[in-house]
């Protein structure tokens, strides 16, 4: 398989390319030359095989020409060595639940084969590179666990001082290693300019060799696919084949158009429903047909606080920039965070089942989506641990949410960081050291 960049759709690279340019700043829209077929028998028995065993099938149709089979085996086991259990929440609605990796996030899924794939591509060329990530606080400790101890990798997180949970804090702060934490005094923006600037300093790239774990990466992007199928084979063996439309809350639309992907593959999922909070640009030009990018809104799902999503040109690109195609696959709805609060206050008094405000989210989409389509069964993504918000459950629902030890753990390990004022020459000097 090969891969072009959206700005220039002419040339096609391998993708160790690919993955390797992404990394180097903000130019990492790349897509496959073509979306590869799933043999159509494997589909068919999908529910008698595992996650690892799905995850490799997929894994081999985009990696093939780069990564030898018996190691493409092993960074889906090593990446994937956590549970994805689908769970019946009442009548035809499930949850995928995407939280049980080491940070509680479905974002590990991604991060952790991304840095095994980081590892595969580095180990020839001997290079020592430098991952540089501000975080408001889950990317940075999926990214920092992903990478934690991995060979050639050093990675640096900018994060704004008294800004994030304690126990986020704790997440980015003691793991040690290869892993070193800047506590930025300022704001998550100020973290974010000062990473910019390092990536646009000619004179420290000389020095060292800089690296973005930037979300748009192929790299990232290439493994939320592998869950979609995962759902299917676990609705198929608990239920039998029936229609099933799948409920992705989004932010930068990562997640969902890993499942457009999926879908293109031979996934039978019968529609896409993209939740969003109040930053409904997308849910906004399913209706309208046009795209208008703003500025983030803050909000309790604040994961998805994304205003102009980087993922929309590549759903474009899928569909021709079709509007009537896009709208038979996605059917769109954004809600306030009034309506997420209820919803969790909702699910938790019916069903006895803690939503994080993300889940909530989804939840909230298919309760409406299910008036329009009652016979339709629907798997919502649940993106966080409830734990990880928990003042904003306990403020919803009067309950707070079970913290699972890994997280409650944290509370006695001691913090390392190095307080730091939010000021690129600081941050250049550190680096250069
Ligand atoms: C990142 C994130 C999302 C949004 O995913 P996208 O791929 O950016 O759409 C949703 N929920 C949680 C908990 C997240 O961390």
């Amino acid at each position: 398989m090969k891969y072009y960049n959206l700005k220039n759709k002419s040339k096609m690279v391998s993708l160790k390319e690919a993955v390797l340019t992404g990394i180097q700043g903000s130019d990492g829209l790349f897509m496959p030359e073509f979306i590869p077929q799933l043999d159509a028998r494997f589909i068919e028995n999908i529910h008698q095989h595992s996650l690892q065993e799905i995850a490799f099938e997929v894994a081999k149709l985009f990696l093939n020409e780069d990564v030898a089979e018996r190691e493409i085996q092993s960074i889906v086991k090593d990446a994937l060595n956590f549970e994805i259990p689908l769970v019946h929440l009442h009548d035809n609605v499930y949850t995928l639940e995407l939280f049980h990796g080491p940070t509680l996030a479905f974002k590990d899924v991604g991060a952790r084969f991304m840095a095994r794939l980081f590892a595969y591509f580095l180990k020839d060329d001997n290079q020592q590179i430098h991952i540089l990530v501000a975080t408001s606080g889950d990317t940075g400790s999926a990214v920092a666990h992903a990478f934690w101890n991995v060979p050639n990798i050093s990675v640096t997180i900018l994060y704004p001082s008294g800004k994030v949970s304690l126990l986020q804090e704790k997440q980015l702060t003691t793991l040690g290693g290869n892993i070193k934490a800047l506590e930025i005094e300022g704001t998550f923006d100020d973290c974010q300019r000062m990473v910019k600037q390092a990536f646009a300093d000619s004179d420290l790239q000389a020095n060292i060799n800089l690296a973005s774990a930037n979300s748009i990466n192929l790299a990232r992007l290439i493994p939320q696919s592998f869950y979609y199928f995962w759902a299917y084979a676990q609705y198929v063996e608990k239920h039998g084949k029936s229609e099933v439309s799948i409920c992705v809350p989004s932010g930068n639309f990562g997640n969902l158009t890993a499942g457009l992907f999926a879908k293109r593959m031979g996934l039978p999922f019968h529609q896409f429903i993209a939740a969003t909070n109040a930053n409904d640009v997308v849910p906004q030009y399913l209706s309208t047909g046009t795209y208008t990018p703003r500025p983030s809104q803050q909000t309790i799902s604040n994961a998805m606080d994304v205003g102009n999503p980087s993922n929309f040109s590549r759903i474009m690109e899928l569909y021709n920039c079709d509007n009537e195609a896009v709208k038979q696959d996605i059917v769109g709805y954004a809600f306030t965070d009034n309506a997420t609060r209820t919803t969790m206050k909702d699910v938790y008094e019916k069903f006895n089942y803690t939503l994080d405000p993300h889940g909530a989210v989804g939840y909230a989409a298919v309760e409406v989506y299910q008036k329009a389509n009652p016979n339709v069964a629907c798997i919502f993504f649940e993106t966080a641990h409830p734990a990880k918000f928990g003042d904003v459950v306990q403020d919803a629902t009067g309950i707070s949410p079970f913290i699972p030890e890994r997280l409650s753990s944290l509370v006695d390990k001691e913090k390392v960081a190095i307080k730091m004022k939010a000021d690129y020459e600081l941050l250049k000097g550190y680096l250069l050291q």
